[in-house]
């Protein structure tokens, strides 16, 4: 399996607020209000369940009086209290109005009579008093009422909640905001981006001396860039720069369940941007709402029309003179809607491209404040080693190392923690523990020798870095090869030593075992498509002609409808002759290479079953050994 240094990331788009769970709150309520009802039931049992006194009429009473079975009469309002002599309590009810005396008089019972009954009034009052007395009304009403207090709010809380649905939840980092300001000292690299962001910043702090000259200043800046380059960063950059306030949103977060809450999004953040003006809004990750309209399948991209709709209306709706600048990023512009780049929308376009080796070095340095090297630690070398990483590769590798050494209870960051980093973020860490079999290790032995040796002969392959036979990711071994600078074109012949180089491991597995493994499933893969594309894409073959075929992105499914192929049959067959003869010359090279090349083959593969991998120092010295000159590079010069 060979790994060459292009990889391909998706970010993860962060995750939109979600609503406070309505469900569980309602539960917590509900069960709030039970409990209220048992306390208030039981409460009331209580006040009632104390009135267990033997009821009597009031003649009868007069008649125990008369009797002089009475010891003593309590009154409190409306209710009697009498104690017998044998001091049981009765309880007996008259009229409010009036007084004890009067009453049993009226029943016949004399003054000397009652003169031996001790009679006491007991006015009570006070807060208890009334409370006791009121609670057989008060307590269902207040039940009722805390009950409906509940309810309602729960309404309006549901009632608030649909209403912020249609806010646009864009983060806003305020210009005074020191924790989060970036400028553009923490971008390295991208120096036309940042030139022509530039122009922009001066805007931004100064847009009286751009009005009076009549300028108008562009009211959309895309990014463009691989995933990882900076784009996000920048933006930033751009408003810490400025000094303004920076709306920042997702492409995914305007898009909901619910059709036309996208487009209330864009309307609220446009009108909260131009209320904090100067500011610039920023919509991250563009193409999940901004790609090319009525391609879709189905139905389900209503709401993704409706909302790019939105922010193409509010784009022309505003004017310069509001001093807001919209500034998106997308890692996809050929699938963006022509629309969007219309000029008075997004017409000014910033690309921003892989780091050189110059700015991996600044890049790293960047990412380096703050942590502890020790002396051996050359950035220099480092950058040398990472062609095709992006700032967050980078970034990634500098915390790798730093992980690295605190796992080894170092403090400082030594430079083959860096070095060993680097493989880490290129090919995932290592499973030592996927165990290979004999057979297996001596067949993925074979298999990337094959590769090796292949590409140390050919002239026009980079120069190998390392063999291994330590499972990574998802290869069981790897040769790492990497380029002797940073290319930005290809020939005709690296692509067709490339494909001969990628099928060495099919082709030593063939030869020595005489039987074929899943193994170079990937290396076929990966060379087949890079012939096609050389026919298809690039003009690279006679019988074809200079034609491109297919668009740079390949197959679009939601770009640009279904057919997309546009060329005949005939064509069809043609370019599928072409590729298989690129294969078949390609595999012929590659078996010439290795049969030519025995002894070293071997040779190669007893160290790799050995030690399990070759650095390049010792590959060299192997290649030499066998009369073939290694390749010179830079990198390690
Ligand atoms: P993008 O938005 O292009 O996918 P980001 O802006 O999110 O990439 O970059 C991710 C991280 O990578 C940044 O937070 C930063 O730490 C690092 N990075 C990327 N490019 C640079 C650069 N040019 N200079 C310094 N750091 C960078
Ligand atoms: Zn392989
Ligand atoms: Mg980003």
């Amino acid at each position: 399996m060979t790994k060459t240094n292009k990889k391909d990331k998706n970010k993860k788009k962060p995750a939109g607020k979600m609503p406070p769970n309505i469900k569980g709150s309602f539960l917590g309520n509900f069960i709030a209000s039970v409990l209220i009802l048992f306390l208030t039931i039981s409460i009331y049992s209580y006040l009632g369940g104390s009135r267990v006194n033997e009821k009597i009429s009031i003649s009868e009473l007069a008649k125990a009086v008369e009797f002089g079975d009475v010891k003593s009469i309590t009154v409190k309002s409306g209710s009697i209290e009498a104690v017998f002599v044998d001091d049981t309590t009765k309880i007996s009810t008259k009229e409010e109005t009036s007084g004890i005396e009067e009453v049993l008089s009226a029943y016949g019972v004399t003054t000397e009579q009652l003169s031996k009954v001790d009679i006491s009034v007991d006015r009570e009052g006070g807060f208890l008093y009334w409370l006791i007395s009121l609670s057989p009304i008060l307590f269902p009403i207040l039940f009722i009422v805390v009950f409906l207090w509940i309810m309602t709010r729960q309404v309006k809380g549901a009632g608030m909640q649909a209403f912020s649905f249609g806010q646009s939840r864009a983060r806003l980092t305020a210009p005074d905001d020191q924790k989060q300001r970036v400028t553009f000292k923490d971008v390295a690299g991208c120096k036309e981006a940042k030139e022509e962001l530039s122009e922009i910043v001066d805007f931004l702090k100064n847009p009286k001396k751009f009005f009076e000259v009549g300028a108008r200043i562009p009211k959309g800046i895309l990014l463009m860039g691989a995933p990882g380059t900076g784009k996000t960063l920048l933006a930033r950059a751009v408003a810490g720069e400025a000094g303004v306030a920076f709306f920042s949103i997702s492409g995914s977060e305007f898009v909901e369940m619910f059709v036309g809450v996208g487009a209330s999004r864009v309307r609220d953040l446009f009108q909260t941007a131009k209320k904090a003006a100067p500011a610039i809004i920023f919509m991250d990750e563009i193409d999940a709402v901004g790609r090319v309209r009525g391609g879709g399948l189905g139905g389900g991209n209503d709401e993704r029309e409706q909302t790019l709709n939105q922010i193409l209306v509010e784009m022309d709706g505003f004017e310069p003179t509001e001093k807001v600048v919209v500034m998106a990023a997308t890692n996809r512009p050929d699938v963006l809607d022509p629309a969007l780049l219309r000029p008075g929308r997004f017409d000014r376009r910033v690309t921003i491209d892989l780091p050189d080796r110059s700015d991996r070095e600044e890049i790293l340095k960047i990412h380096s404040k703050s942590k502890p090297f020790a002396e051996d630690v050359d950035l220099t070398v480092v950058a040398e080693r990472t062609p095709g990483f992006s700032g967050a590769d980078l970034y990634s590798l500098m915390n790798e190392g730093a992980i690295l050494a605190a796992r080894e209870n170092r403090t400082k960051i030594a430079q083959f923690d860096l070095i060993r980093s680097i493989e880490k973020v290129m090919l995932g860490p290592e499973r030592r523990s996927h165990v290979l079999s004999k057979k297996e290790k001596e067949i993925t032995a074979y298999h990337e020798a094959g590769h090796a040796l292949v590409a140390s002969v050919l002239p026009y392959t980079d120069p190998v870095h390392k063999i291994s036979i330590i499972s990574r990711g998802r290869a069981a071994g790897y040769t790492l090869k990497l380029p002797i600078e940073d290319k930005k074109l290809q020939s005709k012949n690296e692509f067709l030593d490339d494909i001969a180089m990628s099928l060495g491991g099919y082709v030593a597995e063939k030869i020595i075992f005489g039987d074929l493994t899943t193994g170079p499933s990937n290396d076929l893969q990966v060379a087949t498509a890079l012939a096609r594309d050389m026919v298809t894409k690039y003009g690279m073959s006679e019988n074809v002609g200079p034609m491109a075929l297919e668009g740079s992105n390949g197959k679009t499914i939601f770009g640009r409808g279904l057919n997309e192929k546009e060329y005949s049959e005939q064509v069809s067959s043609v370019i599928d002759k072409e590729v298989s003869r690129i294969m078949k010359e390609a595999h012929d090279k590659a078996e010439k290479i290795i049969n030519e090349h025995r002894p070293l083959l071997d040779t190669i593969a007893k160290r790799l079953i050995e030690k399990e991998s070759i650095e390049r120092d010792e590959f060299d010295s192997i290649l030499v050994a066998n009369g073939i000159q290694p390749k010179i590079s830079e990198a390690s010069s």
